[in-house]
Order: C-alpha cells, then structure tokens, then sequence
C-alpha cells in the first residue's frame, strides 16, 4: 500500500483482537507463518492482565489432535489486554477484529481503534454475517479506506477458504495487499463476496444449518441419528449438523439469526426456519455453549 512506511514488509506485525475460538486460531495461524501477533481480549482478573489472550494460546498449544503451533511460534503470540494494550495497535500492518457477533460492540471498538492504528493500516472483520456497512458506520474516511471483512472459517487451521468482503470506500491496493498475504503466508483460498446479508457463507451455510437441525428435532430424531445421516455420509464434514452447532459455538447462532432476520427481506426463506429450538434454548440456559465450553451436543470436555 503507498502509505506504509518505505521499505516496510507488506504485513510485518498482526494484532487480533478477541481471543475466542476464531481469534485465538487466526492469530495461530499467522504466528505459524513466522509473523508476530499481539492477541488482545478483555481483562477479567486484573491480577492477570493478559491471562484470557494467554489461555487462548495455552489451550492451542495443547490442541487435539495434534498441537498445531509449535513452541516457536507461540513466542511469536504477545497476549495482552485491550483496556491497557490498544495503543500497541500502532506497531501494526493489519488488525483482524473477532470479537463476539454484536454490532454495537464491533462498532464501539473500531471508534477506539481508529484513534490508535497507524495511518496505513488495514483493519478487518472476521463478522459472520455483519453488513460492513454497518460496521464502519460513523467512522472517517480515512478508516473506510482502510477497512474490509476477511471472514475465516472454523477451525482456522483446517478451513483454507477465506471470505472477502470490500466496500465501495475500501482502498482496492489495501485489499489486494491483505489478500495477497492471506494466499502467500496463511495459504487461504481467497472468495471475494458483496455486501449483501451474510454474504456468501452464511447467506446459504445458516439456512442450510438451521433447516437441518429444526428438521431433526422436529422428526424426533436423536443427535446421533440424524448426524449418522447428515454427517460425514452427507459430506459435512466433522460429527455432522449437531457437532458443527457445537464447532461453531451455539452462543453465536443467536446473535447470527438475529443479524440474518434484521437485514433480509420479510418472505426470504431464512425468516421461516429461523428459530431456537427450546432444547437449544435449555442449553445455553446451562452455560452448554459447545466445545469452547462445558460441551454441547457431545461430550467434548
Ligand atoms: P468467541 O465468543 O469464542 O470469542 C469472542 C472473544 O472476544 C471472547 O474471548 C471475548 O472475551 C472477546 N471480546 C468481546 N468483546 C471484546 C472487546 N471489546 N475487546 C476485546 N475482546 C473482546 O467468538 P468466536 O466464535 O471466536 O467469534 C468471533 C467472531 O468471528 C464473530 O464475529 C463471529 O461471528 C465470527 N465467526 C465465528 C465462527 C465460528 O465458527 N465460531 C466462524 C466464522 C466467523
């Protein structure tokens, strides 16, 4: 991009920020590829001021089935703290945001980022299903330029394919520029998509997903019934519908179907099959959010 710095490497430092199932894997992946990353989240124990983001790499480190960043590459993850940490976001050439799936939390940080980054950098949503209009409303133009969705797929590791999302203000050299790494370091199969409500993905991915699954409970069937069927027989990959609720995190389906709800029209066909089913509901009432939790469907913990 004609702003970095001359000489400057095109992505020398990452920050993600937001050390959950999608971060901590994005900021694996990019330290694997030999470049530094700062991983910030939120602090819980002031006593340990950077202990979420260093769980986070912690719990990568000993990843099943095998661990997927070595301890040299760790070295390359710095965790922090977004309260104390957010002006390091200066030393940065992209910031991937992958914080929960709530746009006014998304919109409240990036007015905090765009105060810190540095003038050439790019900062992107990792969003499922956020509009990027949306996303940048209220934020200078400067920050449009600079700003773009790369939707990861989970596990970051495995999934090769990443969702690109430009708008009208986005600077076309800043999106070839993340692009490019994202082929070249991280070894993503690149789709670009519009703008249009979740995109590609999740436009057809979360009406395929909770059709299913409604279908399922409302057949009677068990979890291991229908995920014998629709599972690897089908082609989906993992243990099937029910362990792909569980891969996903079933805390993010809400905030996805009320964001899919919220932007397509009244008669699409999402609108029919877009509901909780109380069984879903009874387990996030008991903090069974999948396996970044207590378990889910499986017993995964
Ligand atoms: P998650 O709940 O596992 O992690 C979110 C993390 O963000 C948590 O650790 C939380 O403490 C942190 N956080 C929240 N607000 C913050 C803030 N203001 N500053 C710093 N940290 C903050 O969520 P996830 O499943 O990793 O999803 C993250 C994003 O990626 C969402 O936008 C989601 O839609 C998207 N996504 C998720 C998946 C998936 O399969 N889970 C796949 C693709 C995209």
């Amino acid at each position: 991009m004609s702003e970095a710095p001359q000489g400057r490497p095109q992505v020398r430092k990452v920050c993600v920020i937001g050390a959950g199932v999608m971060g901590a894997g994005i900021a694996a992946q990019v330290a694997n590829a030999g470049i530094p990353v700062l991983l910030l989240d939120i602090v819980r124990d002031p006593a340990d001021r950077s202990g979420v983001a260093r769980a986070a790499v912690d719990t990568i480190l000993k990843a099943d089935p095998a661990p997927f960043m070595g301890k040299g590459a760790a070295r390359l993850v710095e965790p922090g703290n977004i309260e104390d940490d957010l002006p390091r976001i200066a030393e940065c050439d992209w910031i991937v945001e992958a914080i929960v799936e709530r746009l006014d939390l998304k919109q409240a940080l990036y007015a905090k980022v765009e105060a810190c980054r540095a003038p050439h950098a790019a900062v992107s949503s990792n969003t499922s299903t956020i509009p990027l209009a949306s996303l940048i409303e209220g934020r200078s133009d400067a920050f449009r330029r600079h700003f773009l969705i790369t939707h990861f797929f989970n596990p970051p590791r495995y999934m090769r394919l990443l969702e690109v999302v430009g708008g009208p203000d986005s600077d076309p050299a800043m999106v070839t520029r993340i692009t490019d790494f994202a082929d070249r370091a991280l070894g993503k199969r690149i789709v670009p998509a519009r703008d249009t409500p979740g995109f590609i993905a999740n436009r057809i991915g979360t009406l395929w997903l909770e059709s299913a699954v409604n279908a399922a409970f409302d057949l009677g069937l068990t979890v291991e019934e229908a995920d014998a069927i629709a599972g690897k027989p089908m082609g989906v990959p993992g243990t099937g519908i029910f362990g792909l609720l569980d891969l996903v995190g079933l805390d993010l389906m809400p905030h996805v179907r009320q964001s899919l709800t919220a932007s397509l029209p009244a008669g699409d066909a999402y609108q029919a099959v877009a509901r909780s089913h109380p069984r879903i509901e009874a387990m996030l009432a008991a903090g069974l959010t999948g396996r970044k939790g207590k378990g889910g469907f499986y017993r995964l913990n």
